[in-house]
């Protein structure tokens, strides 16, 4: 049997959607859109939340929201998706990478204070495969300086943390801005698609403006007037659009979301069970004040374990296993070897590099067959005995 790495769950409720938008005659940003955006606001608990094309652009956008411009510099870190580099790249800034935690993925918030300078314009911290990173010592760090913190949360919807004895989805946000993707590889998927969340009506209102042109009235407004309405754009802006075919796509998997995270979370706690006495692979542990959507199973070389990276997952591959390595590093990639183009906090990125090639990522996704997790299992199992020998 092969399994595949990750399989979007589209069924009838999709495609009912989509076919009623096709019917409607209205295909681009409209009802679907604005619907999609209070259902997806109201699902992780943000007051505001704004579609756009893809996560890419929303976090440029999220960091021309700041005030982020030619010449400054913004800390992330280095071990995520390029997007998230690229995304400070293309706002005119220039990325400073710090090293993250190795349980979480996350920003080390000590490394984020060691990086900071009178340069940095804010900071850019990632829930990695869906994993919260510490929000709330970056939080610490960024508010003692005034800095302004942008999530992406591109994997991240439907996972929480414990604030004050309550779980809080994030996204709330729980910085400034935090920014969601749709593409098939994440929880929820439009085909494409993007999400910003804020708690500002004033900072909701600008980046509605400025996904369309800057056009001081929407077009759906202007259709909708029984007087002569003139539009006008008020700043250089660009189209970064969803579409209502993408939104509806979306909804009625945001409206199962609950049922989505506790499906995805079983399949995690089997493969825990799986590898409790493993010699070549550990299960990644959850802490106590965060709960995981496991938009990817990341699965931990042990130190001591006799097979590297590299034969773990050519011996699940020649079983029928899709697998990755680790998150990959920014500063690791051709795109970056320009030095000039970025600079690295203090501490380095150790464990960047110690987690790219000591990952191994299993297939996870919601509407996996018993017989697909058992498939990956027993290849787990036959991996065990070539650890052992
Ligand atoms: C997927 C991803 C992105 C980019 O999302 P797109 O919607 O594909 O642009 C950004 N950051 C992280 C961490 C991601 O995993």
């Amino acid at each position: 049997m092969n399994v595949p790495l990750v399989r979007p769950d589209l069924g009838e409720a999709e495609i009912e959607a989509v076919t009623r938008v096709v019917r409607s005659g209205w295909v681009t940003q409209g009802p679907e859109v604005a619907a999609f955006e209070r259902e997806f606001a109201a699902a992780v608990g943000a007051a505001h939340a704004v579609a756009v094309s893809n996560c890419t652009v929303a976090l440029e956008l999220a960091l021309r929201l700041v005030g982020v411009a030619a010449g400054d510099e913004v800390v992330t870190v280095s071990h995520s998706f390029i997007a998230t580099a690229n995304a400070i790249v293309a706002a005119g800034a220039r990325p400073v990478f710090v090293d993250v935690e190795a349980d979480t993925l996350g920003m080390d918030p000590q490394a984020l204070e060691d990086a900071l300078t009178p340069q940095t314009k804010a900071i850019l911290c990632v829930h990695q495969l869906g994993i919260p990173c510490d929000i709330d010592a970056i939080l610490r760090v960024a508010r003692a300086r005034g800095l302004p913190v942008i999530e992406d949360a591109a994997c991240a919807v439907g996972s929480a943390v414990l604030r004050d004895g309550r779980w809080e989805r994030l996204g709330r946000p729980h910085g400034d801005l935090a920014c969601f993707s749709f593409h098939p590889r994440k929880v929820v998927t439009t085909g494409d698609g993007g999400m910003i969340t804020t708690s500002d009506a004033e900072v909701a209102d600008r980046l509605r403006r400025l996904r369309q042109h800057a056009m001081s009235v929407p077009d759906t407004v202007r259709h909708t007037s029984t007087r002569v309405v003139f539009e006008e754009y008020i700043e250089p802006a660009y189209n970064y659009r969803m579409t209502d075919l993408q939104a509806a796509l979306g909804r009625p998997q945001i409206a199962r979301l609950d049922a989505i995270v506790a499906e995805r979370t079983r399949l995690a706690e089997t493969y825990a069970a799986a590898l409790a006495e493993h010699p070549v692979l550990r299960a990644p542990q959850p802490r106590p004040n965060a709960r995981w959507n496991w938009q990817t199973y990341a699965a931990f070389l042990r130190d001591d374990a006799r097979l590297g990276q590299v034969e773990v997952l050519q011996f699940l591959l020649d079983r029928g296993i899709a697998c990755k390595r680790g998150v990959s590093n920014a500063h690791q990639e051709p795109a970056y070897a320009d030095r000039s183009r970025w600079r690295a906090g203090p501490g380095g990125l150790r464990v960047s590099e110690r987690l790219r090639d000591g990952v191994v990522m299993l297939p996870l996704y919601h509407g996996m067959t018993p017989a697909e997790q058992e498939a990956v299992i027993a290849a787990l199992r036959e991996l065990a005995e070539r650890g052992r020998s």
